[in-house]
C-alpha cells in the first residue's frame, strides 16, 4: 500500500473542508502552506569530545489570529514535511478551542535515548539558540511534544533568555516546570482533555463509562495520563500497545501499577497477568474505546476494517489516514478528531502563557475548571455542527476552525 505522508493527509483534510465551505481559493492557497519554515543544522559537543551536527526544523503555519504555537519533538523520523503537517494541525486545533494563536511545530532529527543527560541539554540549548531569531512570546511559543518534557523546556527558556541578553522570558515556551513559570495541571492536561472528550462522546452515544472497555496505543505523556483518567472514570483498560510490544488482560490493567512497573523495569511487555498481543490483533480488539496516542498514520485501510471500537479518540496528532476515515465512517465508528481530542495540552499551554504575561498564577482547580469548561463547550459546538451539516466530527472541526481563520484573514486584508 502506498505510504501517505502526514503533509498529504493534512492537505487532503483541508481540501475537503475547503470544498464543503466553498472557501475563497486565495484563503485556501494561504492555508495549504506554512507561512514560514526554518531548517537549522547545528553542532553539539558529545561527551567523548567529538562534535555531531544535528538537523532541526521549525514551521509556523499561520499567524492571522495570533502568534504561532506548538510543540517540539525529538525523534529519528522527524522530517520537514512532518513538521509542516503538524504545524497545520496546530493552527486548526487552536481554532477549534478559540485560542488566540496560529500553529507552529518544531523537531530535531535525533533518537534522544542515545544521548546522555548532558548531551540532551546541549542539544536542546543549541536547537533553541538556532531558531531564536523566529521565536518569542509574541511570535512563536514552543512547548513539549514527542520525547520532550518540562526539563527540556526549562533549558530552552533559559537559553532563549541568555541569547536575548539575559532578561528572563518565561512566556517563550510553555510546559515548563512550575518553579520557572509552568502552569499547574499542564503536564497531565492533554490526557485530562482526551478523557473529557471521550466522556462527552460517550454521553451522546449512550455508553456508560463504568461498564466500558478501552485499548490504548502509546504510553507516553499523553497515553499514560489518558489511561489514568479513564481508569478513574471507571473504564476498564484491557490492552496497551507500546513500541516494544503489546499486552492484553480481559479483566483490566491498572494503569498506575503498570506505569510504576515500567518505571522500574523499562518495559510493559513483561507486566504480570497479561498475555502479549500483536499490533494487528490490538486494533481488532472487541472494545468500546480505542485511543491511538502514538504517532501519525497508525490507522490505515489495512487495519481500519477490523476495528470494533465504538469511539475512536485521537490522542495523537494525525493517527488516521483519510482512506481509513471513510472506512470508519461507513462502519459507524464515532471518531473524535485530534484537533479537538488532544487540544487540552495547548489549552493549558495558553493558560500558562497568560499567567506568564500577568505574572499571576492560578490554582490547579482553577486551571482544571477552565479546561473542563472550554473542552466541553468545544465538543458541544463541533457536535452541533456535525449534526447540522451531516458531516463527521473531523469535518465539522475543520469547518469551524477554518471559518474563523478565513474571517481573520479577510479582515486583515490578506485575501
Ligand atoms: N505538542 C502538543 C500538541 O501537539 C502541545 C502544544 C502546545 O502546548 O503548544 O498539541
Amino acid at each position: 500500500m502506498e505510504e501517505i505522508s502526514p503533509l498529504a493527509v493534512a492537505r487532503r483534510q483541508l481540501d475537503m473542508a475547503a470544498e464543503k465551505l466553498n472557501l475563497d481559493p486565495n484563503i485556501h492557497a494561504i492555508l495549504r502552506e506554512p507561512a514560514r519554515v526554518m531548517e537549522v543544522n547545528f553542532p553539539v559537543r558529545m561527551d567523548d569530545g567529538s562534535v555531531r551536527v544535528f538537523k532541526g526544523y521549525r514551521a509556523q503555519h499561520n499567524n492571522a489570529i495570533g502568534p504561532a504555537k506548538g510543540g517540539i519533538r525529538f525523534h529519528p523520523q522527524v522530517t520537514l514535511e512532518e513538521v509542516k503537517a503538524l504545524s497545520m494541525w496546530m493552527t486548526f486545533k487552536c481554532g477549534v478551542l478559540g485560542l488566540p494563536y496560529g500553529g507552529g511545530k518544531g523537531g530535531v532529527v535525533v533518537d534522544p535515548r542515545t544521548l546522555s543527560k548532558g548531551e540532551l541539554e546541549r542539544l536542546s540549548r543549541a536547537y533553541i539558540s538556532a531558531i531564536s531569531p523566529i521565536i518569542g512570546p509574541e511570535q512563536d511559543i514552543p512547548a513539549p511534544d514527542v520525547n520532550t518534557n518540562p526539563q527540556i523546556m526549562a533549558w530552552m527558556m533559559d537559553e532563549f533568555s541568555k541569547v536575548k541578553g539575559g532578561v528572563t522570558y518565561p512566556g517563550v515556551v510553555t510546559g515548563k516546570p512550575i518553579i520557572v513559570g509552568g502552569s499547574l495541571g499542564r503536564s497531565e492536561a492533554t490526557g485530562r482533555g482526551c478523557v473529557i472528550i471521550i466522556r462527552e462522546a460517550a454521553k451522546r452515544l449512550g455508553i456508560d463509562l463504568t461498564k466500558a472497555t478501552a485499548v490504548i496505543q502509546g504510553l507516553g505523556n499523553v497515553g499514560g495520563a489518558t489511561a489514568r483518567f479513564l481508569a478513574r472514570e471507571g473504564v476498564k483498560i484491557i490492552a496497551i500497545l507500546e513500541i516494544d510490544g503489546g499486552i492484553y488482560n480481559e479483566n483490566g490493567i491498572d494503569p498506575e501499577d503498570l506505569l510504576a512497573y515500567r518505571e522500574k523495569t523499562g518495559t510493559i511487555t513483561t507486566y504480570p497477568g497479561c498475555r502479549p498481543i500483536s499490533n494487528e490483533d490490538f486494533f481488532a480488539l472487541e472494545c468500546d474505546i480505542l485511543v491511538p496516542a502514538a504517532l501519525e498514520n497508525q490507522i490505515t485501510p489495512a487495519n481500519a476494517p477490523g476495528i470494533k471500537a465504538k469511539i475512536l479518540a485521537e490522542a495523537a496528532n494525525g493517527p488516521t489516514t483519510p482512506e481509513a476515515d471513510e472506512i470508519l465512517a461507513e462502519k459507524g465508528v464515532f471518531l473524535t478528531p485530534d484537533i479537538l481530542t488532544n487540544a487540552g495540552g495547548v489549552t493549558v499551554s495558553y493558560f500558562e502563557w497568560v499567567q506568564n504575561i500577568m505574572h499571576y498564577y492560578w490554582t490547579v482547580d482553577e486551571v482544571n475548571a477552565r479546561l473542563e469548561q472550554m473542552m466541553v463547550e468545544a465538543f458541544a459546538c463541533i457536535y452541533r455542527m456535525s449534526q447540522e451539516y451531516k458531516v463527521g466530527m473531523r469535518m465539522a472541526a475543520y469547518m469551524y476552525s477554518i471559518s474563523r481563520l478565513a474571517e481573520a484573514i479577510k479582515v486583515r486584508g490578506w485575501a
